[in-house]
């Protein structure tokens, strides 16, 4: 009997849990523990600001879930790991001491590291959580005038939601017959030529700005918020009546100190999910040191990777299968200008682009296929 346990409920933890209670024997325990009960699907989180959906759409109740495949759940929050002796030291919640393990899947998602940027705790709006989302909604109704500053902060790593808000903010102001009242500006921090001027990527990109009338402004790196102006370490600055800003990203404080992560505390793998470093341990999801932006997508994959490597391993074959890094994406304009991008990230290859209203739909069909299968 094999006591595999998993941190973190979210798209990593959730795929792995029900991955190795369809691929373990009955015999071997599965316990997930996340600090919440509360899966939220994330790619809904810009529309639930804006109206679109609910709370309850977006959100779903991961006891229930998980106890139908045999999976205990214990909600608590994780103080870190010790992957030598086997343990999980849990700091308050359900249970609280120590969780030995056989097998651990890591998948704790990304802390936000707000502190890295002055200011940005009082003066700036995120949507990245239910909360903040709805703060961030109230503040969009709100504004009627002047000036709107959506953006990533260095190291977020997260196009999407942006590209998304200035989308929805756009629509909501010509709703309204406000738009030429407002400029609406996307700050980034990448340098321009990050993107080839010409790629598939960029064209569609600027062809759906240019639709919706927003600037982009990029060499943007924000270091510092005060009320109604955000500067950058280049010494460029920006007035705002309305700030969306995604804060920098950073690995989970669990995992620090431990000799696995990288100097941002995301953790190393191998392409089985395997943990550099430490035995019988995996790690999957935003936590992982792979290059790129962080996507649920990825999250999923990785964790279907790491329970059938897990499964293998307990059975004392080797790694089964392999993880290959590709960014799947789609930017919902709304409309017939939503875009789909596919790129293999560790090859040359350019990426695919596809541009229409198909995406859009596909998107929110792609939600409630999680509702569904999940609740
Ligand atoms: C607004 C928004 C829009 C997005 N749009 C897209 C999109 O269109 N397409 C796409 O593919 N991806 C999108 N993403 C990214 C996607 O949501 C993430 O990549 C994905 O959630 C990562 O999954 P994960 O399981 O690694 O981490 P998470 O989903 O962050 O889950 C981590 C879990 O661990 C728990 N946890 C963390 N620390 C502790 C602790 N110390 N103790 C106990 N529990 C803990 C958390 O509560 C959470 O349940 C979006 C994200 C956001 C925020």
């Amino acid at each position: 009997m094999a006591k595999g346990v998993i941190l973190g409920g979210g798209f990593g933890g959730v795929v792995a849990a029900e991955r190795l209670a369809e691929q373990l024997g009955e015999e071997h325990q599965i316990t997930l523990v996340s600090r919440s009960r509360w899966f939220v699907f994330y790619p809904a989180l810009v529309r639930l600001a804006f109206g679109k959906c609910q709370r309850e759409d977006v959100s779903f109740n991961l006891r229930n879930t998980l106890l139908n495949q045999r999976v205990n759940f214990i909600e608590a929050e994780v103080a870190r790991i010790d992957p030598l002796k086997r343990k999980v030291t849990i700091a308050h919640g359900e249970v609280e001491g120590h969780l030995p393990y056989d097998y651990l899947i890591f998948a704790l998602g990304r802390r936000l590291a707000t502190e890295r940027i002055t200011g940005f705790y009082d003066h700036a709006h995120h949507l990245l959580s239910v909360e903040k989302a709805l703060r961030f909604g109230k503040a969009a109704t709100e504004f009627h005038e002047g000036r709107a500053v959506i953006g990533q902060c260095p190291g977020a790593r997260l196009p999407v939601p942006v590209y998304e808000t200035a989308f929805a903010l756009a629509r909501l102001l010509e709703e309204r017959g406000e738009r030429d009242r407002a400029r609406i500006t996307i700050v980034s921090p990448d340098p321009p030529g990050l993107q080839p001027e010409r790629s598939d990527v960029t064209i569609a990109l600027n062809k759906a700005l240019a639709a919706h009338d927003i600037e982009f402004r990029p060499d943007f790196p924000i270091d510092r918020v005060t009320p109604g102006a955000a500067t950058t370490s280049n010494g460029h600055g920006i007035n705002f009546d309305l700030l969306m800003l995604l804060p920098p990203f950073q690995g989970s404080a669990a995992a620090t100190h431990l000799g696995i992560t990288n100097e941002e505390s995301y953790i190393n793998v191998d392409s089985a999910m395997h943990v550099v470093g430490a035995e019988r341990m995996f790690a999957v999801g935003d936590c992982v040191n792979f290059s790129g932006p962080k996507m649920g997508h990825m999250a999923v994959r990785q964790a279907e990777v790491a329970a059938t490597n897990l499964a293998a391993e307990i059975e004392g074959h080797l790694p089964l299968s392999r993880y290959m890094h590709d960014l799947r994406l789609v930017i919902d304009e709304g409309g017939s200008d939503s875009i789909y991008v596919h790129k293999d990230i560790w090859t040359d290859e350019p990426a695919s682009v596809r541009q229409g209203r198909f995406w859009s739909w596909a998107k929110r069909a792609h939600e409630k296929y999680w509702e569904v299968a999940h609740s």
